[in-house]
């Protein structure tokens, strides 16, 4: 005969919740019973009898601290996945996301607390707790500091592990090395230092649950899918990679840096201004339309990104469908020169402006934000989805210029700056 769900080895079954959000973990301060007041716990409750493990921790959290959430996965502990309690009991840590609502105390709490990674012990944890939260941390995702323009940091080994190439994959709980995306690899990882080792390359990996790391092209999910933790991966040779638990100083190669975030830069404002550019080759109005209000050619057509030192390369794909949104591809192609001169003399007035340019991650420090580039431009805001670096005014550049060429499936545009 199975045991009920609520049971486990012939113990009950206590949920609890590790609510993580924009890269913190939730804490919550007890108000009962009187042993446990003032004590602090990853909140959570008892199963009934017959109930869903899972069902019962999202029941306990609406009644709790009024937010709606779901279930991603869990935080393994010792006893077969669970942690030990009591005598008669474990406890199954869930990690759950936050789906409507923010955690408001009720008659369980009097305070709840956001932690960042290394504010796990700012709050008195109750005994059992205190493991399950520590380890909770430890799988937050990465938080990063590259969007700011930041070079150095600080940052405490999380993990360390061997990957396929023989090499060493080292993450922190924080630092300022720029990954290199796995579903759009436009701009290269950075280099630099890890304490005294070489950082050969940097790559954006996933881990799950049960703390296997998957690196770069292998990562099989999108990034900011809740069920891994998305995590920055420093490249290092394994003799010299660091111990977990390890402070270490971090440094990014910063000419390096510079002369890939002026081509990022550069390759953002050339696609603007590719699309103010071509907006006469459009026969109807199109509804899919950038941030200044220009039908965004660039985004429906682009095949591939290559961000390089002071320049870019694009390729892109004019198909059946971008004819029948009512684009004349053809006589694009055929005044592709003309049409340069007109990005290139955009851009030279847009450069002249040294307008500066920034990083929006919406209030996430974590490597899974959705962030944003925003820079000031005549005529509207650009504004385009962004993973990678850029300079913080336009006047870094000096100059950007565009050349287009035809290929098979289109098109190619080479920008160079400086
Ligand atoms: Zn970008």
């Amino acid at each position: 005969m199975t045991e009920p769900t609520h049971i486990a080895r012939g113990k009950r079954v206590v949920v609890a919740a590790a609510v993580e959000q924009h890269g913190h973990l939730l804490s919550a301060r007890r108000t009962r019973p009187a042993s446990l007041a003032g004590g602090w716990e990853l909140p959570g409750g008892k199963v009934e009898p017959g109930e869903d493990p899972a069902r019962a921790l999202v029941r306990e959290l609406r009644e709790e601290l009024a937010i709606d959430t779901v279930v991603v996965g869990q935080v393994a502990g010792p006893v077969d996945g669970d942690w030990p309690l009591s005598d008669d009991s474990v406890l199954r840590v869930m990690r759950v996301r936050i789906e409507r609502g923010a955690p408001q105390p009720g008659v369980a709490h009097d305070q709840v607390r956001w932690l960042g990674p290394r504010e796990v012990g700012e709050v008195a944890w109750l005994g059992p707790d205190l493991a399950p939260a520590a380890a909770a941390i430890l799988r937050l995702d990465t938080w990063v500091d590259f969007p700011s323009g930041a070079l150095e940091g600080h940052g405490v080994v999380t993990f360390v592990a061997p990957l396929p190439d023989g090499r060493a994959a080292v993450v922190l709980d924080r630092t300022p090395f720029h990954p290199i995306d796995h579903g759009w690899p436009d701009q290269p990882g950075d280099t630099g230092f890890l304490g005294g080792a070489r950082v050969h390359d940097t790559l954006t990996g996933v881990l799950d649950d049960a703390s296997r790391l998957v690196a770069g092209e292998a990562v099989p999910l999108r990034r900011g899918d809740p069920r891994g933790a998305w995590v920055v991966v420093h490249v290092v040779d394994p003799e010299h990679a660091p111990d977990p638990g390890a402070r270490v100083a971090l440094s990014v190669d910063a000419e390096r840096r510079a002369a890939f975030s002026r081509g990022h830069s550069g390759c953002h404002l050339a696609s603007l201004a590719l699309n103010e550019a071509t907006a006469r080759f459009w026969a109807k109005p199109s509804r899919r339309r950038d941030s200044r209000g220009f039908p965004m050619l660039d985004q429906m057509t682009i095949s591939l990104s290559r961000i390089r030192p002071d320049g870019a390369f694009d390729t892109y794909r004019c198909g059946t469908s971008l004819r029948k949104a009512g684009f004349d591809a053809p006589a694009f192609l055929v005044e592709r020169d003309v049409v340069a001169e007109e990005v290139n003399s955009l851009l030279a007035g847009w450069v002249a402006r040294r307008s500066p340019s920034r990083i929006d991650s919406g209030g996430d420090p974590t490597l899974a934000a959705r962030r944003q580039w925003w820079c000031d431009l005549p005529g509207g805001p650009a504004q385009i989805p962004c993973g990678g670096t850029h300079v913080s005014d336009l006047g870094q550049l000096g100059a950007v210029r565009v050349a287009y060429g035809i290929t098979e499936q289109g098109f190619e545009s080479t920008t160079s700056v400086g």
